[in-house]
C-alpha cells in the first residue's frame, strides 16, 4: 500500500507565491502547460505501441478539459501513458525544477517577465489553484494508480486510489483570485488560443446548437482543435484555396486574400515548419494587427516574433513552428543564439528566393502584386545587406507611366539621356504625379523619364541606392527648372544684362508677399518653357521628408520651407516685364544711377588718398568719417534703387499674376491670397 507523505524537493522552500508573483501577468498559461504534458503523454504511448512496449489500443488518444463549475474545479483528463508512484515521486516531487529554482532566485528582484514563457510545466498550474490532485494509472503492466495531492505549500500526500482506464486526470480547484477561468467562454478561449493546432483532439465539453431559440447539448464532443494544421502536410497535397482558407482561420477579421504564401519545412540543421503568407496592405493601420504566431510542436507559444525573424519580415503573417528556439529566455539572448540566428537568415533566404521565383517565372504577376509587395522588399534591403543581395535582382522601379524596370534594366533605359556633364547619373522621380504633374510633364518634354516614389521608404530607398550606386543622384522633379535637373553643358544663353536680371528680380521680390520664404533668381531656360517655375531644393525637402519620418534628423523638421522662385529671362512675357521696368524707371534710375556714379567716384578719391598713409593711426579723422558717410550713403543709395524696383513690381499686374500662376501650380496659393487672385484675373478679363 502506497502512503506518502514529503516535502517536495525544490530549492526555495516557498517557491509556490515565487511562481504566483512572478508569473502573474501570464496566468492563464498554466493551461497550455498542462495540456501540453497531456498531449505529451498521450504522443509517448503512441511510441510505446509502435515499438510494442504497449499491446492495448491508441486509436482514440484525446485530452479532456472538464469545468465543474460547483465545484469549482478544472480537470485536465488525458488517455496517455500515466505514472506509477515511484514516477510522480521522480517527476513531480523531485521536480524538474531544480532549474527553475535556480531562475527564479536570479530574477526575484527583476519585476520583469523574462519568465513568461518559461516552461514551469506542471507548477504553473498553482498560479490558478488552491489545490491540484493528480489521479494518474500508468500504462506499464499491473500498475497501481495513484493520487498525488498537494495544496500550495511544500507538502504533498500520495495514495493509491481507484482507476480504470490508464492516463491522467490534473484536477485543478481553482482559488478564489481565479476564478474567471471558472467562465466556459474565457476558458474555451484559451483554449483556442493555445491548443487550436495540437496533434490530438483537445476536448471541452459537448457541441452546442440552438433549438426553438433554446441551447440544446448534443452528443458530438466540441473539439477545438485541428489536429493537422496546414504548416504540417506536404506542400504538394495542398491547393492555393486551402492556403487561403488556412489564412482566414489564422486571422478571422481580415478580409483581404494574400498575395502568395510560402511553406517552409526544414529539418537539419533546425526543425522549422511553417507558412509565411505576404499581406495585401490596406492601410497603415492593418500592418502590424495581424502578426505571425509562433507555435513549439503545435503548441502556441507567442505571437511577438521580434528577434526571431528579421525585423522586416514580422510584417508578414502566418505561423512558425520550431522546438529549437529556445523559449525561456530573454530577447536579447534570442538574438545572439546560433539557431535563432540560422532560422533567420534561413527563413530571410527563403522569402527572396520565393520572391526571385515569382519574379522568373511571372513577371506580369508579379509587377501586378509589386505596389503591395514594395514595402517588405525595400524595408528588407535597407535593413538587410544578405536580402539585399538577392533583392538587387528583383526590385522593380516603377515610372510615372505605370512601366516597371529591374534596376538595371532601368540603368540601361536613362544612361545616355539622363549622364549629366560630370558623368554623372541622375535619376529622376516624383512623389505626387498630380502635384508634380506640370514638373514631370516638363522632364518628359525633355526625352527624360520620371520614376514614381510615392511609398512610405522610398526616400530611405533613395539613400540607400545612392550609397550603393557610384556616381549616381536621384533628383525630384521639382527641385529645379528642367534644364537644371540634369546639368548639361549647351546651356542656353540670355539676352538679359546682369544688371537688368538683377532688376527684374527685385521687381518679383517686391511683389512677392512673404519675402522671407521665396527666394527669386533669373535661369536661362528656352522659351517655350514656362516663365516662372518653383522649385524645392532637393537637399533640404529630403532632410525635412526624413526628419517628419522621425529617427535622428528631427531637428529638420522645423526648418522653414523655402522655395525658389526662377524667372526664365528668355520667355517672352518676363522680356516684356524686364523692358517695361527698364524703360518705367529709367529717369529715376538715371537720377540715382548719377548719384551713385558721383558718390563711387568719391569713394575711390578718398581711399586713394588714405591708402597713402602708412598706419591706421597716422589717418586723419575727418576724411575716415567722411569715407564712412560716403558708404552709408551708397548703401542707402542701393536700397532705393531696390526701392524703386520693388516698387515697380508690386504695383505690376503682371508680375503678380505670373507669380499667382506659379504658386497655383504648387498649390501654394491659398487664403486671401487666392482670392486676390482670382479678382485680379476677372479684372484682367474684363478690360
Ligand atoms: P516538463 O513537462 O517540462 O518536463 P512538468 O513539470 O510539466 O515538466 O512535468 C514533469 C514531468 O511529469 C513530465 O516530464 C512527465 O514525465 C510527467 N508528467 C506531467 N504531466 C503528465 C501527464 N499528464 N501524464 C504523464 N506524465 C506527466
Amino acid at each position: 500500500m502506497i502512503q506518502n507523505k514529503g516535502n517536495i524537493g525544490v530549492t526555495t522552500e516557498n517557491i509556490f507565491p515565487i511562481i504566483k508573483k512572478f508569473l502573474y501577468s501570464d496566468h492563464e498559461i498554466f493551461l497550455r502547460e498542462l495540456i501540453s504534458n497531456a498531449v505529451d503523454a498521450t504522443q509517448k504511448l503512441k511510441t510505446f505501441a509502435i515499438s510494442g512496449e504497449f499491446k492495448g489500443d491508441t486509436d482514440d488518444l484525446k485530452v479532456n478539459v472538464i469545468l465543474d463549475k460547483d465545484n469549482k474545479t478544472i480537470t485536465i483528463r488525458d488517455n496517455g501513458i500515466g505514472m506509477t508512484a515511484d514516477e510522480v515521486e521522480k517527476y513531480i516531487n523531485q521536480i524538474a525544477f531544480s532549474g527553475a529554482g535556480d531562475f527564479l532566485d536570479k530574477y526575484k528582484d527583476t519585476a520583469n517577465v523574462i519568465i513568461g514563457h518559461f516552461g514551469l510545466g506542471f507548477y504553473s498550474s498553482f498560479m490558478v489553484s488552491s489545490k491540484v490532485e493528480i489521479i494518474t494509472k500508468s500504462y506499464k503492466e499491473n500498475a497501481v494508480p495513484v493520487k498525488w495531492e498537494c495544496d500550495g505549500t511544500p507538502n504533498y500526500s500520495l495514495i493509491e486510489t481507484e482507476k480504470t482506464e490508464i492516463g491522467t486526470d490534473v484536477i485543478l480547484y481553482i482559488d478564489e483570485e481565479s476564478e474567471e477561468f471558472l467562465d466556459k467562454f474565457k476558458l474555451e478561449g484559451l483554449l483556442t488560443k493555445y491548443c487550436k493546432f495540437l496533434p490530438i483532439p483537445i476536448i471541452i465539453g459537448k457541441k452546442t446548437k440552438w433549438e426553438d431559440g433554446k441551447e440544446v447539448v448534443t452528443d458530438e464532443d466540441n473539439q477545438i482543435n485541428d489536429v493537422n494544421p496546414l504548416w504540417k502536410q506536404k506542400p504538394v497535397d495542398l491547393t492555393s484555396e486551402q492556403y487561403e482558407s488556412f489564412y482566414r482561420t489564422l486571422y478571422p477579421g481580415n478580409f483581404e486574400k494574400s498575395l502568395f504564401n510560402i511553406h517552409l519545412n526544414v529539418d537539419y540543421p533546425f526543425n522549422l515548419t511553417g507558412i509565411l503568407y505576404f499581406p495585401k496592405i490596406t492601410s497603415n493601420l492593418d500592418i502590424h494587427k495581424n502578426k505571425i504566431q509562433l507555435y513549439c510542436n503545435q503548441v502556441f507559444v507567442t505571437d511577438s516574433v521580434e528577434g526571431i525573424v528579421p525585423e522586416f519580415l514580422t510584417l508578414l503573417h502566418g505561423v512558425l513552428d520550431s522546438p529549437d528556439i529556445p523559449l525561456n529566455v530573454s530577447r536579447s539572448y534570442l538574438q545572439s543564439d546560433s539557431n535563432v540566428k540560422k532560422i533567420s537568415s534561413h527563413i530571410t533566404k527563403k522569402v527572396a528566393d520565393k520572391l526571385f521565383e515569382i519574379f522568373k517565372e511571372n513577371r506580369e504577376d508579379f509587377e501586378k502584386k509589386w505596389d503591395d509587395l514594395k514595402l517588405f522588399i525595400i524595408y528588407g534591403m535597407i535593413s538587410d545587406e544578405k536580402f539585399y543581395e538577392k533583392a538587387e535582382k528583383f526590385f522593380l522601379l516603377k515610372n510615372v507611366d505605370n512601366q516597371y524596370y529591374t534596376l538595371e534594366d532601368y540603368k540601361t533605359k536613362i544612361e545616355t539621356n539622363q549622364t549629366d556633364k560630370d558623368k554623372k547619373l541622375i535619376y529622376l522621380y516624383a512623389s505626387n504625379r498630380d502635384e508634380q504633374y506640370s514638373y514631370i510633364r516638363a522632364a518628359k518634354n525633355k526625352g527624360y523619364d520620371v520614376i514614381l516614389f510615392d511609398g512610405q521608404l522610398d526616400l530611405h530607398f533613395v539613400n540607400t541606392i545612392e550609397r550603393k550606386f557610384e556616381n549616381t543622384q536621384f533628383v525630384r522633379v521639382d527641385s529645379d527648372i528642367v534644364d537644371n535637373l540634369i546639368k548639361k553643358d549647351n546651356k542656353i544663353e540670355s539676352v538679359l544684362s546682369e544688371k537688368e536680371q538683377e532688376n527684374l528680380r527685385n521687381a518679383f521680390q517686391g511683389a512677392l508677399q512673404d519675402n522671407s520664404k521665396f527666394w527669386v533668381i533669373c535661369d536661362n531656360m528656352s522659351p517655350n518653357d514656362m516663365p516662372i517655375i518653383i522649385a524645392r531644393d532637393e537637399f533640404m525637402r529630403r532632410m525635412k521628408d526624413m526628419a517628419s519620418m522621425g529617427g535622428e534628423m528631427y531637428f529638420y523638421k522645423d526648418m522653414p520651407d523655402n522655395y525658389k522662385v526662377i524667372l526664365n529671362t528668355n520667355h517672352k512675357l518676363i522680356l516684356d516685364i524686364s523692358s517695361k521696368l527698364e524703360k518705367k524707371t529709367s529717369t529715376k534710375r538715371m537720377e540715382l544711377d548719377q548719384q551713385m556714379d558721383e558718390l563711387s567716384s568719391k569713394k575711390a578719391e578718398l581711399e586713394n588718398k588714405l591708402k597713402e598713409y602708412k598706419t591706421e593711426e597716422e589717418k586723419p579723422i575727418t576724411e575716415k568719417t567722411t569715407l564712412e558717410d560716403i558708404e552709408n550713403q551708397i548703401h542707402e543709395l542701393g536700397h532705393k534703387i531696390e526701392d524703386t524696383n520693388k516698387d515697380f513690381g508690386k504695383n505690376n499686374k503682371v508680375v503678380s499674376q505670373l507669380i499667382d500662376l506659379a504658386l497655383l501650380a504648387n498649390n501654394l496659393l491659398q487664403g486671401e491670397a487666392l482670392s486676390n487672385f482670382i479678382n485680379r484675373s476677372v479684372d484682367i478679363l474684363n478690360k
